[in-house]
């Protein structure tokens, strides 16, 4: 490295999109994210997760045609992925949507897609936070990827969060909490719907928000998500 270029890197040194460390001059990201990345060649995958068979998470009733999401839910990803969740950093939907939009195109989804959704909050829990980091990062996606946004979805019932409930109790937890939002209701018959979150824990969120979507007309259903969580070997069964 020549001086010049030396002193250019210390005052401006490249950052980590995702995680915000410093970042190698040939580095797009982390090693430590990049090791969170999925990659979606090689090996025999499951059409609908992209995973390897061995560790795919798809059940047997699937109402989504496929799942994308560019990383696993750990280490500098997990972090982020809170930070975004939590602690109101919205700046991070930027990186994670360019990420799950080049994992889109790899996997062929986006040139039919009609309209991006999102899971949506129970409306008292999305004013305690003040954001839902879903819808966020559906605006980044939409703007990106030039599609229009609807909040196609609400929820009617809060239901306890997810990943703190043991695999047994998630599917019924979930069951019937989406309702069509009455002036999109309309709307989503023929549509193919692209729909956001940010974990994909068991996928039953996504499964039943893709049915809600299904039982009122829509062509297709896609989750795009930013990270999946890796399936233990206890998680047999279950979606
Ligand atoms: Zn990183
Ligand atoms: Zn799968």
């Amino acid at each position: 490295m020549k001086l010049p270029e030396i002193l250019l890197h210390l005052l401006y040194p490249r950052r980590c999109p995702v995680c915000d460390r410093p970042l190698r001059r040939e580095e797009a990201l982390c090693p430590d994210c990049e090791q969170a990345r999925l990659s979606f060649t090689g090996g025999v995958r499951c059409d609908v997760c992209g995973l390897r068979l061995k560790d795919c998470i798809c059940g047997e009733r699937l109402y989504y045609e496929k799942a994308v999401f560019p990383f696993y839910y750990e280490g500098s990803v997990r972090k982020t992925v809170q930070k975004l969740k939590f602690h109101g950093r919205l700046d991070l939907v930027k990186p994670f949507a360019e990420e799950i939009l080049r994992a889109a195109r790899q996997r062929e989804i986006l040139s039919d897609a009609d309209v991006i959704c999102y899971i949506p909050m129970y409306p008292k829990r999305q004013r305690n936070r003040g954001y839902n980091q879903a819808q966020e990062l559906a605006a980044e996606l939409g703007k990106q990827a030039n599609l229009p946004v609807e909040p196609l979805l609400y929820k009617m019932t809060d239901t306890e969060i997810q990943h703190d409930l043991p695999l047994s109790r998630r599917r019924g937890n979930v069951i019937g909490v989406f309702e069509p939002t009455p002036e999109f209701e309309a709307s989503i018959a023929g549509k193919t719907v692209l729909l956001a979150d940010d974990i994909l824990t068991s996928g039953n969120t996504l499964n039943e928000a893709a049915k809600t979507l299904l039982i009122f007309g829509a062509e297709k259903v896609y989750g795009l998500c930013i990270s999946a969580a890796k399936k233990k070997k206890k998680q047999n069964g279950s979606k």
